[in-house]
């Protein structure tokens, strides 16, 4: 199988080659390309030695910081390709970082010390693909299998097991059976793993196209990460608009939301808060009054154990605090809802919504559908129109006000807000003239 190399790897491939060392292109680039995937990016390993490397591109623009590892950046036609030595991995004493990293001189024992069959597989552009642990074959069959004995290589690192989900999500393949034991009977592995480095692989898995089975799956190690999850499995809800208990519910939310870190992790933590809400009322109905409220205490609790950056952090927080917010029905509670939501965020609880009644009981969900719709169809109206509902969309400003004699301050805000409030509620247009006739001195 011939697989096709951009210009700028393989410049580098044949200026190794020439040199008489050995050089592939390596791992994810080989995997995606036989899947038919562009790669990002082109990993190539090769039998020089960094400092030959080194100098059979010293005419190169070169990053060294990498070097230790025997990594060297060469930087081509204005991107950054890495070449790596031929190395193996010493013991893991920590589970995270290898003691050592030795160079050796075949490819093999290179790709032996890669986590999966299908990450573990070279390409030389003259010779084809080299595969020594059966990666095309589980490319086909579309399984993710550790390369070697799957406890030795998570006890390695512990790291590899959320890998293993992020690439079964990723490609829709499901986990060789001792593979993915092997993932269970170690999860708390987990426990060691720097909280940044578990957050990224989480927000890889979770933006996933077969992230859903594997969440149910696999939920003990969502609840090894985070573990007030745990609270929503087999959670049962007996009330007419549900049909899932609440961990079904929330995967069967997760996959209906666009495969954004921002919707999954919302939908992820939406309804985290229901267990601590529960009542059974005297008709034996299940309700969860103000979950939402506890959900964002709980998700903020894991994003902060996630180390989440406080951008996105608010972004999520905003999103799972307002998901039961009524959905406007005209242009008022249009204004309303683009006020508190912003006009991002209006757009994104549509997706919220629409996922979370998707996750809900069949019957009402064309009923539910046809409401979100509706207010689809009117944010995109104001959208167009652009409509006022921030002071910033205001016509007037605080000088036109200081102008007229309000003075600056606290009471400049609350007057400038008041106007908007009368714009957003129709009460007076969004025009100087009638604003500045309503100004309070
Ligand atoms: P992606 O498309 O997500 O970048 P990738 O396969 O390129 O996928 P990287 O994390 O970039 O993944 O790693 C490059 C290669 O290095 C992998 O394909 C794998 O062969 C190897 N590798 C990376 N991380 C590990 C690890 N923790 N243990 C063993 N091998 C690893
Ligand atoms: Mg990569």
């Amino acid at each position: 199988m011939k697989i096709e190399i951009p210009a700028a790897p393989a410049q580098l491939l044949r200026r190794l080659n020439d040199a008489d060392f050995e050089a592939y292109a390596v791992g994810g680039c080989v995997r995606d390309a036989l899947l038919g995937i562009t790669p990002h990016d082109w990993d190539i390993c090769t039998s020089a030695k960094p400092e030959q490397v080194l100098s059979l591109f010293s005419d190169c623009n070169v990053a060294k910081t990498g070097l230790q590892h025997g990594t060297v950046m060469v930087i081509v036609g204005g991107e950054g390709c890495e070449i790596t030595t031929f190395r193996t991995e010493g013991s893991y004493s920590d589970h995270r970082h290898p003691d050592e990293v030795r160079f050796v001189s075949s490819l093999q024992e290179d790709l032996a010390r890669r986590d999966f069959t299908i990450n573990a597989m070279a390409y030389h552009p003259d010779r084809g693909v080299v595969d020594y642990f059966g990666g095309r074959e589980d490319l086909r069959a579309g399984i993710v299998r550790c390369v070697g004995d799957p406890n030795e290589r998570f006890q390695e690192d512990g790291l590899r097991i959320l890998r293993a989900l992020r690439f079964a999500a990723r490609f829709g393949f499901r986990l060789e059976e001792r593979t993915g034991q092997a993932m269970h009977e170690n999860k708390e592995l987990l426990d060691e793993i720097a909280a940044e480095r578990i957050f990224a692989e989480l927000k890889g898995f979770l933006v996933g196209q077969g992230v859903g089975p594997l969440l149910l799956e696999y939920r003990d190690l969502m609840a090894e990460i985070l573990p007030p999850l745990a609270k929503m499995f087999d959670f049962e809800q007996r009330n007419p608009h549900h049909c899932y208990d609440v961990w079904r519910h929330t995967v069967c939310a997760v996959e209906h939301v666009p495969p954004t870190e921002l919707l999954r992790l919302t939908m992820l933590f939406h309804d985290s808060g229901k267990p601590d809400c529960w009542s059974r009322d005297e008709k034996g109905i299940d309700h969860f009054y103000d979950h939402a409220k506890r959900s964002i205490e709980l998700a903020e609790e894991m994003l902060n154990r996630l180390r989440c950056d406080n951008r996105l952090k608010e972004q999520i927080l905003h999103q799972v605090r307002w998901h039961d917010l009524p959905l406007p029905q005209n242009e008022r509670e249009g204004r309303r809802f683009l006020r508190r939501m912003g006009e991002e965020g209006a757009f994104w609880s549509l997706q919220v919504h629409r996922a979370d009644a998707m996750a809900q009981a069949p019957a009402y969900l064309p009923e539910k559908l046809e409401r979100i719709g509706q207010a689809e169809e009117i944010l995109e109206r104001l959208r167009a129109e652009k409509a006022c509902f921030a002071l910033g969309d205001l016509a007037v400003k605080g000088k036109d006000l200081m102008a007229l004699g309000v003075p600056a301050g606290p009471g400049l805000g609350r007057e400038l807000n008041r106007l908007l409030e009368l714009v957003i509620e129709g009460e007076c247009p969004n025009e100087r003239e009638a604003l500045l006739a309503r100004v309070q001195k």
